[in-house]
């Protein structure tokens, strides 16, 4: 090796020590088509948090969706990465996991932003690797469930024209949860005789309540219930499923993988979300904590972009039931990503997450 070259080995060592990491994110205003409804909230958009990591050349594109009944929201978790910034700017990004277990360990709370930090590097490494993220967590994309179609709380009019308007897909999932159960339910009866999955959203305040209602439900060709009781009434779910035959899903009391084992004996299965868990990886965790005790797997996601959702159709092959919708309830998605046929979610082979620009 010659001197020159030497001088052109140390440059480039410089070079690449000095360059830093560009981590930038935005709050994204997305709108709903419908107002959306559900037992707990009611709202017209949701403002979520972006964060493009870019490094070596390559651009991962993450979101997070916060949600007030965490005590989230998308200013305060673009902040609290604000108190990471400088170690991202310096790492090493295949080193994903490590660095997520040390923003896990230094920030408290704002999961929706660490899932926007993780859904990044993980279309990072994707892109970096030139394969699609199903592809590096070993999966066949024809493993991929159905999903659902998520039909908000409304007047038995629009609750009738929501019905329709989902025509193409093959299972609905309806929001009840308030004392406009029963009208729902037959608003879309009157439609439809589709298999339905119903989601209390945590609406119905008594054990006696849940289960009288979930036997009138299995009589309406209702599949499973979602978090019909509080999160905190865990042994009330336990009495509610000892009296009822349709599998009973945790979803707001289950947040992360270690929440799994204390809701096992209550519950049939969990709905694991990446915006609750704090990215794909801590969803990853999830699911195989589930599985691992014996219980069913939903993979859902919150009123959010392709971007969060296509991350979380990547893990779909891993599921028992798909609820990837969100994208769909928005007016403005910024991009395209898994797309859905007759319900049926078709993965993107591009690498990484495999997105485009709308
Ligand atoms: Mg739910």
């Amino acid at each position: 090796m010659t001197r020159r070259d030497l001088g052109r080995l140390a440059g480039a060592a410089l070079a690449t020590s000095q360059a830093r990491n560009r981590i930038e994110t935005e709050v994204v205003r997305l709108r709903l088509r419908h107002t959306w409804t559900v037992a707990t909230s009611t709202s017209d958009y949701r403002d979520n948090l972006f964060l493009r990591f870019t490094a070596q050349g390559v651009t991962g594109l993450g979101e997070g969706a916060p949600l007030a009944r965490y005590r989230e929201n998308a200013r305060e978790g673009q902040q609290a990465l604000e108190n990471v910034r400088a170690d991202l700017e310096t790492c090493d990004p295949w080193q994903f996991g490590k660095i997520m277990a040390e923003v896990f360990r230094r920030v408290p709370g704002n999961f929706a932003a660490k899932c926007a930090l993780d859904v990044a590097l993980m279309d990072w490494v994707g892109k970096k690797l030139g394969i699609p993220l199903y592809r590096y967590f070993g999966l066949d994309p024809r493993d991929s469930p159905l999903t659902t179609f998520s039909i908000g709380i409304d007047t038995p009019e629009v609750t009738r024209q929501k019905v329709r308007e989902a025509a193409e897909f093959p299972v609905l999932k309806i929001k009840v949860g308030l004392d406009t159960d029963e009208a729902t339910i037959a608003a879309v009866r009157s439609v439809t005789d589709k298999p339905l999955r119903v989601d209390a959203n945590e609406g119905w305040k008594s054990k006696e309540e849940a289960v009288r209602k979930i036997l009138w439900l299995e009589r309406q060709g209702v599949e499973l219930i979602e978090q019909p009781l509080p999160a905190h009434m865990i042994e009330e779910s336990a009495w509610v499923r000892e009296r009822v035959n349709m599998p009973i899903i945790a979803d707001e009391a289950c947040l992360h993988a270690e929440d799994v084992p204390k809701v096992a004996g209550a519950f049939d299965g969990v709905n694991v979300k990446l915006a609750k868990a704090g990215g794909i990886l801590a969803a990853w965790r999830m699911i195989q904590t589930a599985r691992a005790l014996g219980m069913k797997v939903m993979l859902g996601c919150m009123i959010e972009s392709s971007v969060a959702v296509t991350a979380a159709a990547h893990l779909s092959p891993l599921v028992d039931w798909a609820d990837l919708d969100g994208n769909l309830l928005i007016a403005n998605d910024p991009y395209r990503g898994v797309r859905v046929r007759e319900g049926r979610l078709i993965l993107p082979d591009a690498p990484g997450l495999g997105l485009t620009p709308a």
